[in-house]
């Protein structure tokens, strides 16, 4: 690995500009904004004629429920969110390719759908940032989403059976770096690691952007994000905010912080450890609040930007939006609360 000798790519100075100058802001939830859409079966498989850039998909089984899928067979609402996102006041959009990788779309028969899933699902979330970019004249950025996937690397799922892996590093590595090189293609100026409850399998991530940007002869700004799974202020894998950050630092990203889980208020002593030993930008997107009982998402935008309002009053933050259960009016209340408050500093 040689990438010492890899330029940035010039979309990192706009960034960093910007973020000098004020708290940036993510878009919010594209999943609970699905939900509200009450798509079939037939919306989801395009009556099973799934045409991508490359070539037409054929699978049996039902897709119902795979969100990734609608970039190739409803772009118009996808782009339609992202718009509504971007109009909100989200800087960031993220492409919805949460689970855009080989592993994640085995559960789906669409494994060979993965470069078509990428680069529509840039190219849909490109084109209602640039859009946005033409109604108010404000540039947005796309994020090339990259999902945990649904194995982990670090920890065996049969308790009987602790030595036991249900996917290897060379085969996140190898996915991811499929998923990411259709994401670049297709528009994404960033690369976002997201909801990241494994450690390893981030590293098999950051691994595959290295190896990817090596390939394109640039680096991408890369935003890193874990999820706290319970109070006791652990990953899934066992580490601490601060392990978590020292697990991560080599990549040198432009943003670490913390996404989903939580909550905004259960977050907050979590994101002000990660905040005290980061030197680099921190990215916070929380839950509108805990799922409730329904797995709905309770807090008003009020509740939730209040909540975000505070980690920037506090200095904690420098790019702040929403994970599941935010709404355009989330995002909009969360850009009015913060914009008061001076972006945090990075320690030196
Ligand atoms: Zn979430």
């Amino acid at each position: 690995m040689k990438d010492f000798a890899l330029h940035d790519a010039p979309v990192l100075d706009e960034l960093r500009a910007l973020a000098a100058e004020r708290i940036l802001i993510l878009d919010g939830a594209m999943g609970t904004m699905i939900q509200t859409l009450g798509l079939s079966e037939e919306d989801y498989s395009a009556h099973g004629h799934i045409h991508g850039p490359g070539c037409r998909h054929h699978t049996d089984h039902p897709q119902k429920g795979n969100n990734d899928l609608l970039v190739l067979t409803k772009p118009d609402a996808i782009e339609e969110i992202h718009y509504q996102f971007a109009m909100a006041g989200a800087d960031i959009l993220e492409t919805n390719t949460f689970s855009g990788t080989t592993i994640a779309q085995a559960d789906y028969g669409l494994e060979g759908a993965i470069h078509d899933l990428s680069v529509a699902g840039a190219q849909v979330a490109r084109r209602a940032a640039d859009r946005a970019q033409a109604t108010d004249g404000k540039r947005r950025f796309v994020a090339g989403a990259v999902g945990p996937t649904n194995r982990t690397a670090s920890i065996s799922p049969d308790v009987n059976d602790p030595g036991f892996r249900a996917v290897s590093f060379d085969e996140l590595r190898r996915a991811y770096g499929q998923q990411m090189e259709g994401l670049i293609e297709g528009g994404a100026d960033l690369i976002l690691i997201e909801t990241i409850f494994d450690t390893l399998n981030a590293k098999a991530a950051i691994f595959a952007a290295f190896e990817v940007f090596q390939k394109i002869g640039q680096r991408l700004p890369l935003m890193i994000s874990g999820t706290i799974t319970d109070a006791s202020g652990r990953t899934l894998s066992g580490q601490t905010p601060t392990a978590f950050w020292h697990s991560v630092a080599h990549a040198r990203p432009f943003t670490v912080g913390l996404n989903c889980a939580l909550g905004a208020d259960l977050m907050r002593p979590h994101l002000a450890e990660l905040a005290g030993v980061a030197d680099t930008l921190i990215c916070a997107y929380p839950n509108a609040g805990l799922p409730n009982a329904f797995g709905g998402y309770d807090e008003t935008p009020e509740q939730t930007a209040a909540l975000v309002g505070g980690f920037a009053r506090d200095g904690l933050v420098n790019v702040v939006g929403g994970c599941c259960g935010t709404t355009p009016d989330h995002i909009r209340a969360i850009a009015d609360a913060v914009a008061p408050y001076a972006p945090r500093k990075v320690p030196a």
